[in-house]
């Protein structure tokens, strides 16, 4: 093997959920994923375009935007997690209600194939599958991902979704890339 190749893969592969719906969006979006970038133990690998979407549940609030990323990590899922909440309340992220309006959410979507569900954390994220302004973005860097709950690659949870809230590309792949 090549040298630096194996710390290159060394890793889990996960798939990290952001929006914003406060304070120019998409510019939050942005600096999230360059936050992210700097966290020590994770690697951003890929994004997705940033979408514009209709809000879930509370209706009465500016739109989102929403984008996926891909990183590579070393941490565990629960450091993975302390450290994506250091980002969002390093931005000023404030604990509002479930689905209100936030400056930043970074939700982790998949974390290897693992499947983990203890009082702090589940994934696959509980929401992942029924959610457009979701799955459109991560089905256009991991389509062939395999949910490991339901053995079904996202290109196939999209084919399933009953979600028809409207969404569409507001800043192509790209923007976002840091690499
Ligand atoms: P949703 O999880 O439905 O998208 P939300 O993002 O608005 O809602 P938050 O208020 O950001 O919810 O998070 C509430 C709690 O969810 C967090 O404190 C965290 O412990 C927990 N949580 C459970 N699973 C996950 C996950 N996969 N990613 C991020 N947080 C999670
Ligand atoms: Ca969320
Ligand atoms: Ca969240």
């Amino acid at each position: 093997m090549p040298n630096g190749f194996a710390s290159e893969i060394q890793g889990i592969v996960c798939f990290i959920g952001v929006g914003s719906n406060v304070d120019d969006p998409a510019s939050r979006c942005c600096e999230a994923v360059q936050r992210v970038s700097a966290v020590r133990g994770i690697k951003v690998l890929r994004t997705s375009s940033l979408y514009r979407t209709e809000p879930v549940g509370f209706i009465e609030q500016e739109r989102f935007v929403n984008a996926v990323i891909e990183i590579r990590t070393v941490l565990s899922p629960r450091e993975l997690l302390n450290d994506l909440r250091a980002v969002e309340d390093g931005m000023g992220r404030v604990r509002g209600p479930k689905w209100g309006p936030r400056i930043i959410d970074l939700d982790i979507l998949l974390y290897g194939q693992e499947i983990i569900q203890d009082d702090a954390l589940i994934v696959p994220h509980p929401e992942l599958h029924k959610r457009r302004f979701v799955l459109t973005p991560l089905c256009e860097i991991a389509s062939y991902v395999i949910h490991p709950a339901f053995g079904i690659s996202i290109h196939g949870l999209m084919n399933r979704l009953g979600d028809e809230s409207r969404i569409h590309i507001h800043e192509a792949r790209g923007k976002l890339c840091l690499i």
